[in-house]
């Protein structure tokens, strides 16, 4: 088992007019799960093939513990790898597939089957252990991709969206059994993915990349209180994160009838006319019909997401501007249609404040 450092590490493609990936400085801990989030083309995969040694680092450096893998090949990391595409192999059985990098290990068969049958035990695939990826579904095949990484004993393994292919149910169980295989064995796991709900449910810390440039490493529950910036606050969280770009005045801004305090360093770390707040939807409190001595928003319903367990309004605030949109969770059951008024209050100690010139968040 080993710690990951990414040092200044910088990929750059000629086609590309800024680095895919610009000086990323990144610790991963021994035996961390670390998720690289971010959307499509922000340099994720980039950062792992560098760790892989599938793509050459152009400067900077990365360290498996405390050596210099920068220029070593890849046979050399010790790393192990799940791709999105699993590429079995056809002709042989799961077990096979699995067993397949022992057998070129020269390991003694009697050891390599009890490492198979380990792997197969902890992805739940005994059962299909002589069947022929051919015959076997998505999920079960990826799981014999993921087990032909396990049986292995690598320093760190490497994910790079490995539940991509599966069906939305098989995807929660996958990566239910990814995290607890990784949890037992304790290896270093780095993981990507672009889907922010799937890197908050595995990932012990999270590292969220725009552009090739890191915004902000921590802890899922970090990333989603404390934001680093308006894109992590947008990006993280379903749905998003409300974003209210508003006047400010000395002592707080205004959203439609409502005043919203602000710390005086607050104001003062804005330094322009304007800031920007974000709300997630749970965060709002809605006021009863009867109450119009509280100060609230006034919205109007324009549709009602109702997942099962929870319920999402869209809505817009006719007196915040025409085009102000606001997503808002409703507790308990649906009880509004389309069309429907209500008003809200925001408490201000929970509002996310970020600079209107730099998106950075604020004091
Ligand atoms: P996705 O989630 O879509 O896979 P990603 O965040 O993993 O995206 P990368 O695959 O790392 O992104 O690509 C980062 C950027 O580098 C993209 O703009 C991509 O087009 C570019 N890129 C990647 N590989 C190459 C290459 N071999 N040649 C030129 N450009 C490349």
């Amino acid at each position: 088992m080993a710690s990951v450092t990414f040092d200044r590490a910088t990929r750059c493609f000629p086609a590309m007019g800024r680095p895919a990936v610009d000086s990323l400085d990144l610790e991963i801990e021994d035996g961390e799960f670390m998720v690289l989030l971010g959307p499509s083309g922000c340099g994720k995969s980039t950062c792992l093939r560098m760790l892989a040694g599938l793509e050459d680092v152009d400067s900077g450096s990365i360290l498996i513990g405390v050596r210099d893998v920068t220029h070593l090949p890849p046979r050399d990391r010790d790393i192990a790898m799940v791709f999105q595409d699993y590429a079995l192999f056809p002709h042989l059985s799961a077990a096979d597939n699995i067993g397949f990098a022992l057998k070129i290990a020269r390991m003694a068969k009697s050891r390599a089957r009890q490492r198979v049958q380990y792997a197969a035990s902890v992805l739940d695939i005994e059962q299909y252990l002589g069947r022929r990826p051919g015959t076997l579904a998505g999920g079960e095949q990826q799981r014999v991709a993921t087990g032909r990484a396990l049986v292995r004993d690598p320093r760190v393994y490497l994910m790079d969206e490995p539940l991509s292919n599966l069906d939305a149910r098989l995807r929660m169980e996958t990566r239910a059994q990814i995290v607890r295989m990784q949890h037992h064995l304790g290896i270093t796991t780095v993981y990507v993915t672009h889907d922010q709900l799937e890197a908050m449910a595995v990932g012990d810390r999270l590292a969220v990349l725009k552009d090739g440039v890191l915004q902000q490493v921590g802890t899922p529950r970090d990333i989603y209180t404390h934001p680093a910036n308006t894109f992590v606050g947008g990006f993280v969280g379903s749905p998003a994160m409300n974003l209210f770009r508003l006047p400010l005045s000395d002592d707080g801004a205004r959203l439609g009838a409502l005043d919203i305090p602000l710390a005086r360093d607050t104001v003062r770390a804005a330094g322009a006319g304007e800031i920007v707040l974000g709300v997630r939807p749970e965060q709002f409190e809605f006021l009863s019909r009867e109450d119009r001595e509280t100060p609230g928003l006034d919205l109007v319903v324009d549709t009602v997401e109702d997942t099962g367990a929870v319920v999402y309004l869209h809505t817009t605030a006719p007196s915040a501007g025409e085009r102000t949109e606001v997503v808002v969770r409703l507790p308990g059951r649906p009880t509004v249609g389309k069309g429907a008024s209500l008003r809200v209050a925001i408490r201000a100690e929970e509002v996310h404040c970020f600079s209107a010139l730099t998106g950075q968040r604020l004091p």
